[in-house]
């Protein structure tokens, strides 16, 4: 049996749909030590997926300006910068696909800083590579399979990945959009804290309490660029809500767009 088809067989093995997107999946690598980046992309390549590396942060900016990968491995300890600070770089740039971080550190407050810059899953060195694919395909998976849930005119849409109202839109990081897609699918209610925390961060991550509130704060600041999406109510002692909008609210917001 070739790789791509035990591949196949391991999905089914854990219950998973067949729409098979990940042996498609760009993945771009940086990674200082190039022994294990020779690995990891020969390993990846025979899963598959096309994958490609550079060594350095500065090299990786200048990869993903001409074309985002679908999914991004950093390693945190680069020569010219620290992964975490070329994720919050990515962010800021509006790049949304998956980010997994590699650290030779296996210290918690470097895996929870690495949670608040943006990323969406970590590895710590020494790893399996079993274990590496298994974690790209669980964000390759949930990147691409999520449903669309709407609130009024606000779209959380799982092909872009973004938040949508009309014509605007904003581009959701894969935590981001598993936060928003989670409040969306029960308006007007509240959602509490640690079920958000269930549904953004992988399973049995240690997540900062501090964390989620960031998390919440940049979908608010994403929010309010788009016109006419609800917005996200703090609920104290709770979690949070997002505020069901009503339709009379929706008759003079289409109003005002029409004009
Ligand atoms: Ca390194």
């Amino acid at each position: 049996m070739d790789r791509v088809g035990s591949l196949e067989l391991a999905a089914h093995a854990h219950g998973l749909h067949t729409a098979w997107t990940v042996t498609q999946a760009s993945i771009l690598i940086v990674e200082d030590d190039l022994e294990m980046r020779t690995l990891l992309v020969r390993g990846l390549r025979e899963e598959g997926l096309h994958a490609e590396s550079v060594g350095t942060g500065a090299q990786l900016l200048e990869r993903v300006a001409n074309g985002t990968p679908d999914l991004l491995i950093i390693d945190i300890g680069l020569p010219d910068a620290d992964g975490r600070d070329v994720c919050q770089a990515l962010r800021a740039q509006g790049v949304g696909a998956p980010i997994l971080f590699l650290t030779a550190r296996d210290a918690l407050p470097d895996r929870l800083s690495g949670f608040s810059a943006g990323g969406d899953d970590y590895l710590t060195k020494p790893f399996a590579f079993a274990e590496l694919v298994a974690r790209l395909e669980a964000l390759l998976r949930r990147a691409g399979t999520e449903p669309s849930v709407e609130v009024g005119v606000l779209r959380v849409d799982p092909r872009s990945h973004a938040a949508v109202c009309g014509a605007a839109s904003r581009a959701l990081t894969p935590t981001e959009f598993r936060l928003l897609a989670r409040l969306a699918a029960a308006p007007g209610e509240a959602v509490r804290r640690h079920a958000l925390v269930e549904v953004a961060w992988p399973h049995g991550a240690f997540v900062q309490e501090n964390t989620l509130d960031a998390y919440i704060a940049r979908l608010r600041r994403k929010l309010s660029d788009l016109p006419g999406a609800p917005e996200i109510v703090t609920v104290h002692g709770v979690g949070y809500l997002i505020e069901l909008l009503c339709c009379q609210g929706l008759a003079s917001l289409s109003a005002s767009m029409a004009r």
